[in-house]
């Protein structure tokens, strides 16, 4: 009889080691350091009927360049927030795209330039709206981000700013690009977009956004898109997802197109694809807003929906996936 609390502590003891022994095995192998980039060439009508092959073989090398710059930084442990800015660089000067030098012009033959920046490590943002001498407006809203106590400046106001940070600023006759007179000359409705964006994951899981552009072509009065609209146009939050758009920037502000994604994910746990698919495909969809979003989210997922019929983008991640994509037939191969 009194052999039996030794039985029953000798099977606790026991089980006990086995439980320990089990968890031991189960305990996580620790967390692989990861990254992730996705970078957007602005949204539009392109098909692979009316791009011309030669065309889309530079926009696909100068997305490449663009992405490997943003790689390298991120793979050599690099910030978020640097690769974001430099990527972005890279693409503003690059007349391809309608940001930087390649900027597409106002309806009174200007260039005037919008850009935003987000840290999502603590919601820190810059921009600045309708500059015409900033050469790289990305760097220069960076700079309203950390040296100044503001989140956006426009016209002569941001250009002084960026003079007194010792920015490189340019005559405005830089972003004259023949192609970019023509196409406002011809008045192409169909093709007005052509932003660039940056989001961005580094190994330290901070998440970074930035967006850049000439603005719509053809546009009026100082107008500003959604671009440089900090959870419009562009959004990061280490808690959720880094957000850049392009497209119709009129929807993209009055939708408040990237904090929508982030506050799906936050306020109703939907996953990054869900919330942004949801957003660009379905509620900006019936409001009548074309144009697309990419966005990666705090575990590297990464994230392109677009409704028009055509959005230059790629990514890459930590573990060797990447590519570069143009066309709608392409979504299955992301
Ligand atoms: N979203 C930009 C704007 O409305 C244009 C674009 O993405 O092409 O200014």
């Amino acid at each position: 009889m009194k052999a039996k609390p030794i039985i029953y502590s000798s099977l606790l003891i026991i089980a006990l080691a086995l439980f320990s022994y089990k968890t031991d095995k189960k305990a996580p192998a620790p967390e692989k350091q990861q990254w992730a980039i996705v970078i957007h060439g602005g949204a539009g009508g392109m098909t692979r009927e009316n791009l011309a092959p030669e065309v889309e073989k530079e926009y696909r090398a100068s997305m490449l360049i663009a992405l490997n710059k943003g790689k390298k930084i991120l793979a050599d442990g690099g910030s978020a927030l640097d690769a974001v800015e430099q990527t972005i660089r890279t693409m503003e000067d690059n007349p391809l795209f309608n940001a930087g030098k390649g900027a597409v012009f106002t309806h009174d033959g200007r260039n005037e330039l919008d850009a935003a920046i987000m840290d999502g490590s603590n919601l820190a943002a810059g921009a600045v709206a309708g500059v015409m001498d900033i050469k790289n407006p990305i760097t220069a809203a960076r700079r309203v981000m950390t040296n100044s106590p503001h989140v956006m400046l426009a016209g002569a106001g941001a250009s002084q700013f960026a003079k007194e940070q010792g920015l490189e600023i340019v005559p405005p006759s830089y972003f004259y690009t023949e192609k970019r007179f023509k196409e406002l000359q011809e008045i192409l409705k169909n093709d007005k977009h052509g932003t660039v964006g940056c989001c961005a994951l580094d190994i330290n899981g901070n998440l970074a956004a930035g967006t850049s552009t000439g603005g719509m072509a053809d546009k009026r009065y100082n107008r500003i898109g959604d671009s440089p609209i900090i959870g419009a146009g562009t959004y990061a939050n280490n808690n959720t997802c880094a957000v850049s758009g392009t497209g119709h920037g009129e929807y993209f502000i009055r939708w408040t197109v990237a904090h929508d994604i982030s506050a799906l994910m936050e306020y109703k746990g939907l996953s990054l694809k869900e919330a942004s698919d949801l957003v660009v495909n379905d509620k900006l969809v019936k409001a009548g807003g074309s144009g697309g979003v990419i966005c990666v989210d705090k575990s590297g997922n990464i994230s392109m929906p677009f409704n028009s019929s055509g959005m230059f983008r790629a990514y890459a991640t930590a573990d060797g996936k990447e590519g570069v994509f143009v066309y709608k037939d392409e979504e299955g191969r992301q």
